[in-house]
């Protein structure tokens, strides 16, 4: 398969059509981004690296980081994670409250907002420095020193962070929050805050496709019963409640974040991270989903 050919050739396809997607708002410093950027890179387990348009510029990887969150939390506490938060697909928005009161502060996935939140709290209770160690974790397992929060986008998050205060107290009340809800939420609005390339991105998922391990030292991240379920849940719960339609038309396991990124994993081959700041309604990044479904229904390589 030339990916090259290929990703060049959608890439100007796609940079072209009508993006009638908006950007995220609702965090201020995240509207400040140039709507027209545009970036994808493919790493391949057979050592193919390639990038076009934008693809080292850093962005704001926002929910891509639950992802790192949960690794490192499965990493440490093994599965009494799945007794704090569920593997269920919820079919609601990302920072919805409904389905918490009648399943008693259990969120339903650690992708929603409440489930990182949990997440942020298990971390909160394992690490002696949580921001510093999850950001040396991050580092460690991208082997890239250069990946840092961005203060600036975590305190403009703080500041109209209402909804997540919400969440926090709401699962603090069933009494499945162990931390102050105000740490818990500092933490979680650092790690949302990550700002890394499509490029850092596809090396740093790479390990996902390659059963855990890390391509270049063979080191396991994850054992390949645990790489096989994260990709199972990004499969199932990766794109909020268009998580269906990204496994019907993209059918990869990856993830998506309010700043206009997206990983996708594709086992035994690749990691692919595509970047486009306009989001759709459901929160995706608009022509990220229109390249990725281009992107595997040409190459015809997805997981079904
Ligand atoms: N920090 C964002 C929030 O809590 C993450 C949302 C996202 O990327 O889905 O709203």
């Amino acid at each position: 398969m030339n990916f090259e050919d290929l990703i060049q050739d959608i890439y100007h396809k796609i940079k072209t059509i009508e993006d009638p997607g908006e950007m995220a708002s609702y965090i201020p410093e995240l509207s400040k981004v140039d709507p027209t950027n545009f970036g994808v890179h493919i790493s391949t387990i057979n050592n193919i690296n390639f990038g076009i348009g934008n693809y080292n510029d850093k962005f704001s990887i926002q929910s891509i980081a639950k992802v790192l969150a949960l690794i490192l939390a499965y990493r440490i506490v093994g599965d009494e994670i799945w007794n704090r938060v569920g593997v269920e697909p919820s079919g609601t928005a990302f920072n919805s409250l409904v389905q918490l009161e009648s399943d008693q502060g259990i969120p339903r996935n650690p992708f929603l907002n409440a489930g990182a939140i949990v997440v942020s709290d298990i971390l909160l209770s394992n690490l002696k420095n949580p921001k510093e160690d999850f950001i040396a974790f991050v580092r460690s397992i991208s082997e890239n020193k250069t990946i840092q929060y961005s203060n600036k986008i975590a305190q403009s998050e703080k500041k109209v962070g209402y909804r997540n205060v919400a969440l926090c107290n709401f699962i603090k009340s069933f009494g499945r929050i162990e931390n102050e809800p105000s740490d818990v939420l500092d933490f979680y609005y650092d790690l949302c805050s990550l700002e890394m390339s499509c490029k850092e991105l596809s090396e740093l998922f790479l390990f996902l496709a390659n059963n855990g391990n890390d391509i270049k030292s063979n080191k396991s991240v994850l054992s390949e019963s645990q790489s096989k379920r994260i990709n199972a849940l990004m499969q199932t719960c990766g794109f909020y409640d268009e998580s269906g339609e990204f496994a019907f038309k993209v059918g990869l396991p990856g993830k998506s974040g309010v700043g206009g990124g997206i990983i996708a994993i594709h086992p035994d081959q690749y990691a692919i991270a595509v970047w486009s700041p306009k989001l759709n309604k459901k929160g995706n990044s608009h022509k990220g989903m229109k390249f990725l479904e281009e992107f595997t229904t040409r190459s015809e390589l997805s997981i079904f």
